[in-house]
């Protein structure tokens, strides 16, 4: 046995005596299956159809255009972080002639999209916002407000010139190949017509609202919109609060996760009563968040932001650091829970070992995140049901020092859904759960987004490439890509996202990571006067198999763990296609590939 194996065993006997393993084995257990549902992830409903004004942007008055006809060299189809720094970087490789389109009235994606009551980022703003030296800018807070984020996207624009050809409000309908010609002719709900030398896509991942399936939601009679379209309008006030149309009104938040312990403590302090509807509770960690120190940020030496997003990056993924810079509640967790956050495994340590400590510390730390509500909240039965039971990553953890306070407030009411299986249905006047309806003026939907819809992958976008064959047919199989950005018979089509890529809590670092890769490779095409830049299948094919040998297998963990989109509501397959060992080897990979393979994607 090595030291280290050791190590683990002794650290987990110690713990072992101080935890009924058995006990909350089983608690999970029936919790889980308390909540599991024949119908899983087909009991949400899309925010399409009669349900699409749940989509329709509160934010900015659509404006009316003629459609434009017209030549481009690099057409961006997306406006969030992925979109905007892979055009910032192309901007400083001497491309000018660059066109971003976005169904959004501005810059921001998910930032524009998101602007409700107490939005924040809940990583770092420091390595969470890119380009922040470019731009010429440190964050305000630890965690930035939404707005603030958003305001930072709207300073890259200006910043690099993006906002010059940029199409808001537009939705690109088709990308189909031209062989003849070496360009992608694009068509858009404008009735557009472009002719693209490349295409990048960075269209999203959680981008379509959705709502649950609850019996009776049309018929609903009062006020209901979703959080990721605010409807301030009808509250007054903004994403710091202040919502003055509340202060009337018997509101109901449904949802508690990521979004909802946000909102929850706005609406609390201005509404005349809350009623939180919760199926399973968020934990709840520590947030602390606090202004940037004036005198550290004027300390920041050039270079300080990457460093920082790689000392963040490299510790959440269990690379060796001298210090871990950012020291918050994701970086504790990674050191506790790295095989679950990031794929890696301490290959010095036996599996089993490893695993039976793993589980020993997670019930440690939701033993804490227990304990803190028990401190918190002042009524007994209502800290009972804001207990988490499952395993720490089964869902997001939530961070935050006024959702769990906010339930001591006389106006709030946590209802909570568990022994019902959720909320039983809505009626013309309120929100039933079993037989008790609780009459509101308006429900809120805190209730998330659908998974992988946005773009490509769901066929919303159809890319048609050489022989008129789809992209959706090219990848029957499952997705074929090399490196997650470029796939054979779809020349110049560069897609941003987690598919067959790195993947990391900070995803926006992942997309300026992609991003820089891609503009490298239009760079280096450009430069060398390649008609287009295309894997070979059989490079594209070694990837497909790296992806699928060097997987992490977590089907076993997801299936225990309480339905969320994490396990696809309880199905046990995470459906993860991500670069396994994480990102840091995979920067490592690319740039080695960049240095001897880039040639064989460059077709002259
Ligand atoms: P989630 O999908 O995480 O949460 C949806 C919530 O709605 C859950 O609490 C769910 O309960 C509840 N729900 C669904 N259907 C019903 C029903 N029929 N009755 C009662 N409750 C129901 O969505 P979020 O918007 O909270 O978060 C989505 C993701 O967005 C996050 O995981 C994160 O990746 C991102 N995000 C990031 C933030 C950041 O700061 N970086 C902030 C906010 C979001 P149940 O758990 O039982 O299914």
């Amino acid at each position: 046995m090595t030291d280290s194996t050791t190590a683990v065993q002794t650290e987990a006997d110690r713990l072992a005596e101080q935890i009924d393993v058995d006990a909350l084995r089983a608690k999970y257990r029936q919790e889980r299956d308390r909540r599991i549902r024949p119908d899983g992830a087909s009991q949400y409903r899309r925010a399409a159809g009669s349900f699409g004004y749940y989509a329709k942007d509160p934010y900015t008055a659509r404006v009316d255009r003629v459609p434009i006809t017209t030549d481009v060299e690099v057409l961006v189809i997306g406006g969030g972080f992925g979109g905007l720094v892979t055009a910032a970087r192309l901007r400083e490789s001497g491309v000018e002639d660059i066109r971003i389109m976005d169904e959004a009235g501005d810059f921001g994606g998910t930032w524009y999209w998101n602007r409700y009551p107490g939005i924040h980022c809940d990583i770092e703003s420091y390595v969470y916002m890119p380009l922040l030296e470019e731009v010429g800018t440190v964050p305000k807070w630890r965690y930035a407000p939404g707005e603030e984020i958003r305001q930072h996207a709207m300073a890259i624009g200006r910043t690099f010139d993006l906002y010059r050809d940029t199409l808001f409000q537009t939705r690109a309908t088709e990308l189909r190949w031209d062989e003849e010609t070496s360009v992608w002719d694009v068509s858009t709900d404008r009735g557009d017509r472009f002719r693209a030398r490349f295409v990048i896509t960075s269209s999203g991942t959680l981008t379509e609202p959705k709502l649950p399936g609850i019996p009776g939601i049309e018929t609903f009679q009062g006020h209901t919109f979703h959080t990721s379209r605010w409807d301030y309008g009808y509250t007054g006030g903004n994403a710091d609060g202040g919502l003055s149309g509340l202060a009337d009104k018997r509101v109901a938040v449904v949802g508690t996760g990521a979004t909802g312990i946000q909102v929850v403590p706005h609406v609390a302090r201005d509404a005349e009563h809350l009623f939180v509807f919760q199926r399973t509770p968020s934990t709840i960690g520590v947030r602390d968040n606090r202004p940037t120190d004036p005198e550290w940020a004027a300390s920041l030496r050039p270079g300080w932001q990457r460093e920082r997003q790689e000392n963040f990056i490299r510790t959440i993924s269990g690379a060796p650091v001298d210090e871990d810079l950012t020291q918050d509640g994701w970086t504790e967790t990674a050191r506790i829970q790295r095989t679950m956050i990031t794929g890696t495994v301490d290959e010095s340590v036996e599996p089993a070992e490893r695993e039976r400590l793993d589980e020993l510390l997670d019930f440690q730390k939701m033993n804490e995140l227990r304990a803190r509500v028990d401190e918190v909240v002042e009524d007994p039965a209502t800290a009972e049901a804001l207990k988490p039971w499952y395993r720490y990553m089964c869902k997001r953890p939530g961070f935050s020092d006024l959702y769990l306070q906010a339930f001591n407030e006389p106006n709030v009411t946590l209802v909570d859904t568990a022994d019902a299986g959720g909320i039983t249905r809505m009626t013309e006047t309120g929100v039933v759960v079993g037989d008790t309806e609780y009459a509101v003026d308006c429900v809120v939907f805190a209730t998330g987004f659908e998974v992988g819809v946005s773009g490509v992958l769901s066929g919303t976008l159809p890319v048609y490439g050489r022989d008129g064959t789809t992209l959706l047919e090219a990848w029957a199989r499952g997705p074929r890509t090399l490196h997650g950005f470029t796939t054979h018979g779809f020349p110049n089509l560069f897609q941003l996202g987690p598919l067959q890529n790195a993947n990391s809590v900070n995803f926006v670092h992942i997309l300026q990571d992609q991003a820089e890769h891609i503009a490298e490779l239009v760079r280096i095409a450009r430069a060398e006067g390649a008609r287009y830049v295309e894997p070979t299948e059989a490079a594209q094919e070694a990837w497909v198999r790296v992806i699928a040998d060097r997987a992490i297998d977590n089907d076993d963990f997801r299936a225990e763990c309480t339905p969320g989109y994490y396990n696809r509501e309880g199905s046990a397959t995470s459906g993860n296609t991500s670069f396994g060992p994480g990102p840091v080897v995979f920067r490592d990979v690319l740039q080695q590939w960049r240095a001897r393979h880039v040639d064989e994607v460059m077709v002259a």
